[in-house]
């Protein structure tokens, strides 16, 4: 006798992702049948047919087993229009009937059969579209797992597959040395670039010419991520730089690396890191050796370095710029610098200007307010989904209170009708009452505004598009520096400033 059969697929546990289970038991809620076999194909993306479970599916379609396959969706059987169009005339040759949970027609009809097509045909251009953003051939060649060419970085030896397929061949020490500096300076505070460089020099580690590291090759070796295991936390990092992805989502899988390519030939690879927003990243054919959570933790400790070097730019204040007020006289604190090799301080216009203040900020050290400043902000940004809840349950409170002096207020006037109360005792009652109530609706009305500010705010800021709502974790040191600085324009109103380095912050909300 023919069987049913469900096939469920998955590629990476994603949050918008359905999991396999969810997938067959919505299948086997179509089933006709109690019992229909199970093919489920756990880490496989669908863009290609080699899935084990797949495989057994279809050689049971062709023994003739099977009468019908449920699915959740087209793209769990393919996302290739060529490879779906393949399985199904398999399908239809073995009379075999092919239901999908999402898209609901019949295949037994003509016009279920096009509907099938035009799905299977818009599910393909989804995929594409991806890739069309970069329309140049040389991309579209590197998606699917290579090494794109050029000089391999250190560490590796341009290679070939046994597909002929470029890739890199490790170089064992010098691996030793990516990995040890990734892993000394997340891990030993204080560690500069320069003395991490002598370590690894008195540790026997040389340059391919043999000489000793410069901080910044070493800092661009700590910035490639070719090194890094490409996974879904890697995927979200580079999301926050807006970077442009060659590869789908569920492709990051952690199992290979991947590689910043310029859009523009010639850009030094330092800038290449800096701004992302103009670079595409690809999936490599290479394990990475670095996590990426040491890779991330990395990029922060070699941003700060960064920024102190910028310290001196006319922009030293970064995204406290404007906020920072004298809490004397209320002037908008600015940075001075003396010279270009000295590092800026803070100093009051009313001071310095209009000589109506007597407060210097000359002790108060700029970086450490950042960085202070910015663990609050990470405490503010963790705390959001709680004080949203906060303010709701804050609200019904406030709704049930309402209702309380409603009913007291019936009661009195029921009382007064009866003539037990004077008008004038009447009349303070109901006013004391009322003027609670209107209390109440004010308080309910801010609560509740203050929840849509920071949805609508955070949501629709085109800088902080990576936000999909409270239960998103923003790790704000790793943001760039205009999406600190709209956070900041967004959540702070101001920051008064003490000579001593003590401040208060006004939140907005
Ligand atoms: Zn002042």
């Amino acid at each position: 006798m023919r069987q049913e059969a469900i096939y469920a697929r998955q590629s990476v546990d994603k949050k918008d992702s359905v999991s396999i289970e969810a997938q067959i038991e919505q299948c086997r809620a179509l089933a006709k049948t109690q019992e229909p076999l199970v093919f489920q194909d756990k880490g496989f993306s669908g863009k290609n047919t080699e899935r084990p479970d797949l495989k057994r599916l279809f050689e049971a379609i062709r023994a003739g087993r099977i009468s019908t396959v449920y699915v959740y969706k087209l793209d769990r059987i393919s996302r290739n229009i060529v490879d779906f169009n393949q399985l199904y005339q398999t399908m239809e040759a073995y009379g075999t009937e092919f239901v999908s949970v999402n898209e609901k027609f019949d295949t037994s009809s003509v016009m279920g059969r096009a509907m099938m097509q035009i799905i299977a045909v818009f599910a393909q251009m989804e995929r594409e579209t991806i890739q069309q953003r970069v329309k140049d051939n040389y991309y579209y060649r590197i998606t699917d797992g290579r090494w794109a060419g050029g000089p391999a970085p250190y560490g590796y030896k341009n290679a070939r597959t046994e597909n002929n397929v470029p890739t890199l061949k490790p170089v064992p020490e010098e691996l030793n040395l990516v990995r040890a500096a990734f892993s000394l300076y997340d891990g030993t505070a204080h560690l500069s670039l320069a003395s991490l460089c002598t370590w690894l020099y008195n540790q026997g580690y040389r340059t391919r010419k043999g000489g000793k590291f410069v901080s910044c090759t070493l800092s661009r070796i700590m910035q490639n991520p070719v090194y890094v295991q490409a996974d879904q936390k890697l995927y979200k990092y580079f999301q926050t730089k807006k970077i442009k992805f060659l590869n789908e989502q569920e492709e990051w899988d952690g199992s290979t690396s991947c590689c910043i390519v310029a859009k523009k030939k010639g850009n030094s690879s330092l800038s290449k890191y800096e701004d992302m927003k103009e670079q595409s990243v690809y999936l490599t054919n290479i394990p990475g050796i670095v996590p990426s959570h040491l890779y991330i933790s990395v990029q922060s400790r070699l941003k700060k370095n960064e920024q102190f070097k910028r310290a001196n730019s006319p922009s030293a204040l970064e995204e406290l710029a404007g906020k920072l007020k004298c809490a004397s006289c209320g002037h908008t604190i600015k940075s001075y610098s003396q010279s270009t090799n000295m590092r800026p301080y803070l100093s009051c216009p009313g001071r310095a200007t209009h000589k109506i203040c007597g407060e210097s900020y000359r002790k108060v050290n700029f970086e450490t307010l950042q960085e202070q400043i910015g663990r609050e902000i990470q405490g503010y940004l963790d705390s959001i989904e709680g004080r949203e809840r906060q303010k709701q349950e804050e609200n019904r409170k406030l709704e049930t209170r309402k209702e309380e002096l409603k009913k007291e207020l019936d009661n009195l006037i029921a009382l007064a009708a009866k003539g037990g109360l004077t008008a004038e005792v009447l009349q303070a009652a109901i006013e004391e009452r009322q003027t609670e109530i209107n209390g109440i609706e004010l308080k309910v009305q801010m609560n509740t505004s203050a929840v849509d500010f920071l949805k609508v705010n955070l949501e629709n800021n085109s800088e902080l598009n990576f936000y999909h709502g409270p239960q998103e974790h923003i790790e704000y040191g790793l943001l760039l520096m205009e999406q600190k600085k709209e956070l900041v324009k967004l959540l702070i109103e101001k920051i008064t400033l003490h000579s001593d380095g003590a401040y208060e912050i006004e939140w907005s909300l």
